[in-house]
């Protein structure tokens, strides 16, 4: 899927596919420079965070195992609650072992701050985060995120991996919606 396959439904492209390959390849860079030598498990957060581990995981040059796992914020809207459920957890036991959990967006930063501290008390070798984007929002709940890819403004994005009604998540950059697609004007 592309900008032309959408029509009317996209309003801008925010990052374009050239900038978000330039941005995995610094980010695995650095990765690769941190944990040369270490035993590394990346584990991405279903399912936005697919494409983004496809791209980095390909890109890397540490060997990595790779496992996921799948999150949802409990209550109503769409604003993050804090309160998360497990739809399906790691398959790996992550004691002792080094953990960089990868991520799609920090929003609010309730539900990643949650995972963290789910994640901690397995008691790994090391937890980092790399996050492909992060909304200025992020920064009312304190998440040491290692690796940051984008800070963006405050609008919803959608595309390489994001969604909007799962729908989008297979377009190769990362867009805003035009208003009519919400049932706007
Ligand atoms: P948080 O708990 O940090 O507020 O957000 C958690 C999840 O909400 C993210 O992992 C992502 O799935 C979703 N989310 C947050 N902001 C956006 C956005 O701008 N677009 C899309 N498509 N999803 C978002
Ligand atoms: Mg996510
Ligand atoms: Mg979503």
């Amino acid at each position: 899927m592309d900008a032309a396959d959408m029509g009317k439904d996209l309003l801008s492209v925010l990052i374009p596919e050239h900038e978000l390959q330039d941005k995995i390849k610094e980010l695995s860079g650095q990765i690769d420079a941190d944990y040369d030598g270490k035993d590394l498990l990346i584990v991405g957060v279903l399912k936005g965070a697919v494409m983004v581990m496809a791209d980095l995981a390909r890109a890397l040059h540490v060997p990595v195992q790779m496992d996921w796992m799948a999150v949802s914020s409990y209550g109503a809207g769409t604003r993050s609650s804090g309160v998360v459920r497990v739809l399906k957890d790691l398959d790996t036991d992550i004691a002792d072992r080094h953990v960089l959990v990868v991520e799609d967006i920090i929003d609010s930063g309730l539900t990643l701050s949650w995972l963290m501290n789910n994640l901690k008390s397995r008691n790994p070798a090391s937890l980092e985060i790399c996050a492909l984007l992060r909304k200025p929002d992020a920064v009312k709940v304190p998440i040491d995120v290692k690796y940051v890819g984008f800070d963006i403004p405050n609008e919803f994005v959608i595309g390489y991996g994001l969604d909007y009604a799962e729908r989008y998540r297979n377009l190769p950059f990362i867009g805003t919606l035009a208003p009519h697609v919400y049932g706007g004007e």
